[in-house]
């Protein structure tokens, strides 16, 4: 359609001597408006348009040829592995929380969602927290806070999506509703078993 319009153009100031163009020019085209009666009412590129339409429109009826969605929520799509759902906290063998409230989740958290009180545990040496909550709706879901915890006490592995509130402070998830859909998790740090310092050590001694 281009090729029958009328064109001018406005050639480039000309190259200096040794070739290639001169810095800091442009060449402008400027391009005609359509001039036959076919071109300017568009008439043949609707019906294409609408064609293109009317194809996916049956191939869909009978074949569900062109279709990318599904119907959800009665069918819904597989997530994979890494997908991020709702937070949870995870427990210890003994069935207390695996946080010890170190605060690097709240200090990495880019939407600053998680409020964190820390108390002591009683033994001395641990810390636990007092408060644990997590703001949904403010949640950007970067899997931040799970990649900076030290010892697996925070995942998004669940699958769930964020629950519709009529308001906002529905959404804040607190310690017991993040410690419900928890699990026991065994891991240690380095993932590697409870001896990893002294295999370490050993691997480390045996190296020549
Ligand atoms: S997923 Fe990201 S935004 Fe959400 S609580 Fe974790 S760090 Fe914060
Ligand atoms: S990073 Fe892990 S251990 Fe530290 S406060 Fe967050 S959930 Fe607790």
């Amino acid at each position: 359609m281009a090729a029958s319009h009328a064109e001018k153009t406005h050639a480039a100031p000309a190259a200096p001597q040794g070739g290639g163009p001169r810095k800091g020019t442009v060449a402008v085209r400027v391009v005609g408006r359509p001039d036959s009666l076919e071109q300017r009412i568009y008439l043949p590129e609707v019906v294409k348009g609408l064609g293109v339409t009317a194809k996916h429109f049956f191939a869909n009826l009978f074949s569900r040829k062109y279709t990318v969605t599904v119907e959800y929520p009665e069918q819904k799509v597989k997530y994979p592995p890494r997908n991020r759902g709702l937070h949870r906290l995870m427990h210890r063998e003994d069935g207390e929380v695996r946080c010890v409230a170190c605060m690097l989740c709240p200090t990495v958290c880019p939407a600053h969602c998680i409020t964190i009180v820390p108390e002591e545990t009683g033994n001395g040496n641990e810390k636990r927290p007092k408060v644990f909550e997590i703001d949904e709706l403010r949640c950007v879901v970067c899997g931040l806070c799970v990649e900076a915890c030290p010892c697996d006490a925070i995942r998004m592995d669940t699958g769930e999506h964020a629950t519709a509130v009529d308001f906002r402070a529905d959404a804040i998830l607190g310690k017991l509703d993040l410690l419900k859909r928890g699990a026991a998790s065994t891991a240690v740090q380095g993932g590697v078993g409870g001896d990893w310092r002294a295999k370490a050590d050993k691997t480390r001694d045996e190296t020549p």
